[in-house]
């Protein structure tokens, strides 16, 4: 089988619970791994190193675009964001199955890449919702919110660039989806 096919992109706005769904997904089908990215932003409460990023100086990230080992890169609310190339070629030789957490500019680049990946966008149930989901993290301040709601807008402007959209009204359901979607199109 095309390897390209054991590449799940998922998308979705900031506050779409994308990182839960995903998160569900891996526990109930372990099999399938997560891709941890690169990023020069600040590490969040309790994020940690080397599992929820890769957390490196602008230097360092600069590096690693310049000495190719990035598959593909962003630059999203004035930090850098990538997937590193180890993250995600020795799986796919190895046919496993790899999900990629990443924004609607570089889940493009992966398509271009990678023609046979699948991309999923997760859509939250409404923009309301999307707005009181990301206030009530309170993990941003509002000026920060305010930007990724713009973000959000834009991004869900592209969902139909996606293979297939789901919308996260319940995290066991939505993830059973996403399953189900790289299962088949495995088996296609
Ligand atoms: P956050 O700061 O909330 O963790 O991530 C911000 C955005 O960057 C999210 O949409 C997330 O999916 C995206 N992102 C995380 N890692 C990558 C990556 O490696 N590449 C790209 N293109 N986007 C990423």
């Amino acid at each position: 089988m095309n390897k390209e096919r054991y590449l799940l992109v998922v998308s979705g706005p900031s506050g779409a619970g994308k990182d839960t769904v995903v998160s569900r997904l891996l526990q109930m089908h372990p099999e399938l791994e997560e891709s941890v990215s690169a990023t020069t932003r600040q590490p969040r409460a309790g994020e940690e190193e080397g599992v929820n990023y890769f957390f490196m100086t602008n230097d360092q990230f600069e590096q690693k675009i310049a000495r190719g080992e990035m598959l593909e890169y962003v630059n999203y609310c004035g930090n850098y964001y990538g997937t590193p190339k180890s993250e995600v070629d020795r799986r796919i030789d190895a046919g496993i199955t790899v999900v990629l957490v990443i924004e609607v500019v570089g889940a493009a680049n992966i398509k271009r890449m990678y023609p046979d990946s699948t991309l999923v966008f997760i859509m939250p149930p409404s923009v309301e919702e999307l707005g009181r989901r990301l206030r009530a993290r309170g993990t941003e301040d509002a000026d920060v919110v305010a930007r990724r709601m713009d973000r959000a807008r834009e991004e869900m402007a592209r969902a139909g660039e996606y293979d297939f959209s789901v919308v996260n009204d319940q995290v066991d359901r939505c993830a059973e989806e996403l399953y189900e979607i790289i299962k088949r199109r495995q088996q296609a």
